[in-house]
């Protein structure tokens, strides 16, 4: 994962804060990539400043087994790197739709979909029923258990995947601020929409 390494930086949104209009907006875009993200990225290079030991390590490092992390900045480290986690992905995995289909899983990806959900369309239900139910702040990843097994799972606030041994394949932001300017209350019309800008990536 590139922009994984202290002093953090803010990745570039790799597509225009437009591009995914209509089904996510520019101001909404704007405001998440560069105030909200560019935020957990600051935090998390401030806390990380007294601990030059923590500043050689990953992201995935600092989040896989929050017990090597100094007690009383423990929380802090955890939501923060996992904020700048999360959101390298969600925006990495979002593209406009295009010509490549890249909404659509291919190899055996598509194959293990189908084997562990019955097809494609249970799993996109089973997946926007999942993020529909997040109580609260939170994600809904499709994730990967170290075997291959796929997974549909719901983290709260900023948590990630990586302490629970699994890596994400896709991840759904459901935070209000995601989808609130446009979409108001209604986040089962924001669920439905990401599945036009989702990108599957592995195959
Ligand atoms: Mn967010």
């Amino acid at each position: 994962m590139p922009y994984n390494s202290y002093p953090y930086e803010l990745p570039p949104l790799p597509y225009p804060y437009n591009a995914l209009e209509p089904y996510i907006d520019e101001e909404t875009m704007l405001v998440h990539h560069d105030k909200l993200f560019a935020g957990f990225v600051t935090l998390l290079n401030g806390v990380l400043k007294p601990y030059p030991k923590l500043q050689k390590l990953s992201l995935e490092q600092l989040l896989v087994n929050p017990n090597i992390l100094p007690k009383n900045s423990r929380l802090d480290i955890t939501r923060y790197a996992g904020g700048v986690y999360n959101h390298i992905l969600f925006f990495a995995k979002m593209a406009p739709p295009g010509e490549n289909q890249h909404n659509i899983p291919t190899g055996k990806l598509m194959q293990n979909i189908n084997k562990t959900f019955g097809s494609f369309d249970k799993f996109k239900a089973l997946f926007s029923q999942n993020a529909a139910a997040v109580f609260g702040s939170g994600y809904t990843f499709l994730v990967k258990n170290r075997h291959g097994g796929l997974k549909i799972i719901n983290t709260r606030n900023q948590e990630t995947p990586l302490r629970l041994g699994y890596s994400p394949i896709i991840i759904l932001d459901v935070w209000e601020h995601g989808y609130f300017l446009k979409y108001k209350e209604r986040r089962d019309e924001y669920i439905n929409n990401f599945w036009d800008i989702v990108v599957f990536d592995e195959n």
